[in-house]
């Protein structure tokens, strides 16, 4: 048991979709919530990290800071995807050590598993196949984020965790196509359909692979939880507990923005992992589980989109 209360809590990543919401999540509990400036801390420059560090000497660390973005970007720039992310969780823990960071939260995702993982996918079967090749320079990064934790907790004691969540979607999302994951990719779609008039719009790949997905507050509130009562060496899953179809997904979408249902599908994108459903088995034993349904969380996701749709880029 870790207590936050009275703890400066350090969210690197605080503009992303996922750092956004763990800080309103630590703030809505009267938590003093420590964000790094991007132009005055690049996580990539190691001296730079270090001189926040030093300056601001956080109890708490999460590290909700990476590169990311969805198939094809992760595809199209694999530097990008495997050594931003090496550098920057390593200067943070790094950093973290040297600084006497008390508890630790390093955040991944559910790409770290191998391709044909047994479904529902549980911690366990980290490093027992091959990845998918369209991720693997992000989940190669982030495998060795995991293990540089517990590297610390090894040698030194450190009370480091690290939990992987699902596809997570949400307010703040990046809603650019090319580099953007499926929900809000197709959201976006199936509002320009709407505006159009359209019949509807289209899919990337064959429609049938499966994914699990989980609201980011939802996210939040589970890395709060761990932060307080976890101190597992292994890393934890955080996940909805259930998958649907691409295609399926896609026409909730075309509901819930009211827009037409007739689906296309382009065969020269790819699908990537056929499937993808974690066990949330060693989460809930904790005591926490997910509250927001899937159609629930489209429908706050596309309020969102509408009210920011002027200002995305
Ligand atoms: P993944 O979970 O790492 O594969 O990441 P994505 O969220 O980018 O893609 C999930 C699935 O949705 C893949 O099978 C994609 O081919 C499919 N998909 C369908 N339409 C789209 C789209 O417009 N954008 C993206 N990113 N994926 C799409």
């Amino acid at each position: 048991e870790y207590s936050l209360e009275g703890k400066r809590v350090w969210v690197a990543g605080h503009r992303g979709m996922v750092g956004g919401a763990i800080v309103r999540q630590l703030q809505a509990r009267g938590l003093t919530v420590l964000t790094a400036p991007r132009e005055a801390c690049d996580l990539r420059d190691a001296a730079a990290v270090a001189r926040w560090m030093e300056a601001n000497r956080p109890d708490t660390v999460v590290i909700a800071a990476a590169k990311v973005g969805g198939i094809l970007a992760n595809d199209t720039y694999p530097v990008d995807f495997l050594q931003d992310n090496l550098l920057i969780q390593t200067n943070i823990i790094r950093s973290s050590f040297a600084n006497d960071v008390e508890k630790l939260l390093f955040l991944g995702s559910s790409c770290i598993y191998p391709k044909f993982a047994d479904q529902p996918i549980t911690e366990d079967s980290l490093l027992t196949g091959p990845l998918e090749p369209t991720n693997e320079w992000y989940a190669i990064a982030k495998i060795a984020g995991i293990k540089l934790a517990q590297a610390y907790v090894k040698q030194y004691g450190c009370r480091y965790i690290s939990a992987m969540p699902t596809n997570l979607y949400g307010p703040g999302d990046n809603f650019d196509l090319t580099s953007s994951h499926v929900i809000p990719a197709l959201m976006r779609k199936a509002h320009q359909a709407r505006v159009d008039g359209a019949a509807g719009f289209e899919v990337w790949g064959s429609g049938t692979p499966r994914r699990e997905f989980l609201h980011v507050d939802d996210l939040a509130r589970a890395c709060v939880f761990l932060l307080e009562h976890y101190e597992g060496f292994e890393h934890i899953n955080i996940g909805s507990g259930t998958d649907l179809p691409i295609r399926d997904l896609a026409l909730e979408i075309a509901r819930v923005v009211g827009c037409g249902e007739a689906l296309t599908f382009d065969s020269t994108k790819p699908d990537g992992t056929p499937r993808k459903l974690m066990s949330n088995a060693r989460i809930a034993a904790l005591g926490w589980t997910p509250e927001i349904p899937l159609k629930d969380g489209l429908a706050s996701t596309y309020q969102w989109f509408l009210e920011h749709a002027d200002a995305l880029p």
